[in-house]
């Protein structure tokens, strides 16, 4: 052996060192997917040596590979010379390696990003796909507890916590949109304010916790009597909105006077004493004259008001009142 080509074989002694000390896992494949070079990750992870990995497929050591996807990346590297990458975002878990700190982490498989890089011969032509495989447990499972944290911070702010129906912020953004929808597509809606009858004296005689009890109640029974369309939140203290979309204002008495009959015939049983409540209900079908979704409120509550007056327990449709 001459002293140069000595020298080259050193050099590339140590190169293959190299490579076996990268923290991520790396993978010479041919254009028939056959395997070249497998270094200690990839071994470590996958549980292969790199003897029983070298001159396998690919495909053949892993069956559940999404083959048809990974190889036309892979082609298309071999055909363009250029870089292609994969992240955990598009496939979480491309290699089924288990994490390597299951305990901190959240996550019991690793979360993988993937580069395919081509590597030329002396001729230039491309002549390999390296493929790189990075562990990104934990950036992953961080961005993904993230959002889970934001969608239920979302799912709070949108939330009557006494309840669980939308609160009134939230109810009165449906109704906006609902208001908005109706105008553009001329159709018929139908808007209900219910109002617990004499509840101060209610709170008064029971306490406020069977109070609470009741509203939670009323509340359940109002959201498993809806439609999926129809649209319930809490818009006050001991009042509730429904929103009939597609509605005229005479189906939508029927449905009231129901919903109406329902409470006034249901005993909730709290702490062994049966409770019992009943609602008034105000309801207004949108007309055209209406500027915004305020005056579909406004004409909404006046009718509940009249229910009110008229001795509660019943449902006033708006269009029946004199102007
Ligand atoms: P009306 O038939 O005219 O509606 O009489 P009312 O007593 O229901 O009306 P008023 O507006 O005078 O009182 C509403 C009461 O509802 C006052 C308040 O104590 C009670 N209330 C409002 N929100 C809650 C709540 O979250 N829990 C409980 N327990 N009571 C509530
Ligand atoms: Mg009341
Ligand atoms: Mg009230």
């Amino acid at each position: 052996m001459t002293a140069d080509v000595s020298s080259e074989f050193h050099d590339l002694h140590l190169t293959m060192q190299l490579l076996q000390t990268l923290d991520n896992g790396l993978v010479l494949l041919d254009k028939n997917y056959q395997i070249h070079m497998w270094n200690s990750f990839m071994e470590h992870h996958s549980g292969i040596s790199s003897s029983d990995a070298r001159g396998k497929i690919l495909f053949d050591l892993f069956p559940y590979l999404p083959a048809v996807w990974l190889k036309r990346k892979i082609q298309s590297v071999f055909q363009l010379g250029s870089r292609s990458f994969c992240t955990w975002e598009e496939h979480a878990h491309l290699f089924n390696f288990s994490s390597t700190r299951p305990l901190t982490g959240n996550s019991a498989r690793m979360y993988q990003n993937i580069c395919l890089t081509p590597l030329y011969d002396t001729t230039n032509q491309v002549s390999g796909v390296c493929l790189s495989v990075y562990d990104v447990t934990e950036v992953a499972t961080r961005k993904i507890d993230l959002e889970k944290a934001n969608e239920r911070l979302e799912r709070l702010s949108r939330t009557d916590p006494l309840t669980g129906l939308s609160n009134r912020g939230h109810w009165e953004d449906s109704l906006k949109l609902e208001f908005e929808r109706c105008r553009r597509a001329s159709r018929a809606s139908t808007l209900l304010l219910l109002d617990i009858d004499k509840f101060k004296s209610f709170n008064d005689e029971y306490g406020h916790q069977a109070g609470d009890e009741v509203m939670r109640a009323i509340g359940d029974l109002v959201h498993r009597f809806r439609r999926s369309t129809d649209v319930v939140g809490r818009y006050g203290g001991e009042e509730f909105g429904v929103i009939l979309p597609e509605t005229t204002a005479e189906n939508a008495m029927i449905f009231a006077e129901r919903l109406r009959k329902r409470i006034s015939g249901t005993h909730i049983v709290w702490q062994s004493t049966p409770l019992h409540v009943t609602v008034s209900i105000g309801m207004s079908e949108i007309r055209p004259d209406m500027n915004d979704y305020h005056a579909w409120l406004s004409a909404t509550d006046q009718a509940l008001y009249q229910a009110k007056a008229r001795g509660r327990n019943q449902v006033v449709n708006a269009s029946s009142l004199k102007p």
